[in-house]
């Protein structure tokens, strides 16, 4: 039984691996464009200067899966075809692709590893007291816009939103995250960037909002957004060899993270394996815990949150709150290359 698995994100990894320990007869195959992992939530980190984001896919994967370096450029009836126009058969797919990366032209994005490197090195090259703009008020620009100002202390930083900056958090969470900005001399302003670069030296555009068009380009049911239609037990609606998992998959209620992507691909593949041993699959359901915003290094806020993903009344912020974000960052990378972990299920 051959098994293919597009993307080796959380979502990816995390399906493939749980697949090599419970899918013992199936011959398992990655294909993503790099060797690495890329840890996304840490591009902001990778970006400034202040930390990583990719680790080594060797150190990720189970031995018994094969990685094969490419694209997919479609997906056909029973094979894929790859950019270097090779084919690679299936009889199961796990479409994991996860996030696109598109920003208007002068801007750099922060959610995809190559444009996040070339901003790496052009904050590098900026002088001190050159202007940095920040686009988009969501939970990534807040920590790119914070990440830049504490790393690069001589640069200029203005976060651009158009919307409420952190309109996903709490009104007390919300209130802290501009106390932290503003400690850090981030200038916060409303407003809808017009795609002219302006008086900034340099511009990150943080809406990591885009997924990958592959599914609507191979034919698969998708919703306006380009992502993979599935049923509850997270099959494709129009392919029943298909799974999709993470960002790239129509699930309802679920927000684009990695606390979405890695309950997701566990359970995709644990209901994979079912259907290989001739059983059911089991229904979907993952209930929400919190969402974590770093705030540069030594910082963080905490917003708890209702299993419907409502934020409560509860947060909290400073060095226990940063040293509880790097704590789930590590435990999500562990998560996927152990795929060991366990999740709450969706409210009632
Ligand atoms: C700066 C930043 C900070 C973030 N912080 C947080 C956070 O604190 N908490 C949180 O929960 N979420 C956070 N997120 C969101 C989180 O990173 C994503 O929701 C998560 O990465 C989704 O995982 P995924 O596996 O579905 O997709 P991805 O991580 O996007 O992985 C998809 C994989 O598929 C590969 N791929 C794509 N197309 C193809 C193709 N055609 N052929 C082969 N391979 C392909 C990609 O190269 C990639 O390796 C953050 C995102 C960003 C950008």
């Amino acid at each position: 039984m051959s098994i293919v698995v597009i993307g080796a994100g959380y979502a990816g990894t995390v399906a493939a691996n749980r697949l090599a320990k419970k899918a013992p007869g199936a011959r398992i195959t990655v294909v993503n464009p790099r060797a690495e992992f890329v840890e996304r939530v840490r591009l902001h980190e990778h970006l400034a200067g202040s930390g990583g984001a990719v680790t080594p896919l060797t150190e990720m994967l189970n031995p018994r899966i094969r990685l094969v370096v490419g694209t997919v450029d479609k997906i056909g009836d029973g094979s894929l075809l790859l950019a270097d126009g090779t084919t690679l058969p299936f009889e199961h797919l796990v479409y994991a692709a996860g996030g696109a990366v598109t920003a208007p032209s002068g801007t750099f994005a922060v959610g995809g590893l190559e444009s996040a490197e070339r901003a790496r090195a052009a904050l590098a090259d900026l002088p001190d007291g050159a202007r940095v703009t920040v686009v988009g008020g969501g939970l990534t620009g807040i920590e790119t816009a914070a990440e830049v100002a504490e790393s690069h202390p001589g640069l200029r930083v203005r976060l651009l939103s158009e919307g409420e900056v952190g309109a996903s958090l709490g009104e007390g969470a919300r209130g802290r995250v501009h106390r932290e900005l503003a400690r850090l001399g981030v200038a916060v302003e409303r407003g809808r960037f017009d795609g002219a670069v302006g008086d900034a030296d340099l511009v990150l555009w943080a809406i990591a909002t885009q997924v990958s068009d592959l599914g609507a380009r191979s034919g698969l049911a998708v919703d306006a957004d380009g992502r993979v239609l599935v049923d509850e037990y997270l099959r494709s609606v129009s392919d029943p060899r298909v799974l999709a998992v993470g960002d790239g998959a129509a699930v309802p209620g679920a927000r684009l993270s990695c606390q979405t992507a890695l309950p997701q691909g566990a359970h995709g593949a644990d209901n994979l394996a079912r259907i290989l041993e001739g059983a059911a699959p089991k229904r979907y359901s993952m209930g929400y815990t919190g969402q974590n915003v770093s705030i540069g290094r030594r910082s963080a806020v905490i917003q708890v949150a209702r299993r419907d993903d409502s934020p409560t009344r509860i947060w909290f912020a400073g060095r226990p709150a940063a040293a509880l974000k790097e704590q789930v960052c590590r435990l999500a990378r562990g998560a996927a290359r152990t795929a060991t972990f366990a999740w709450l299920p969706a409210p009632r």
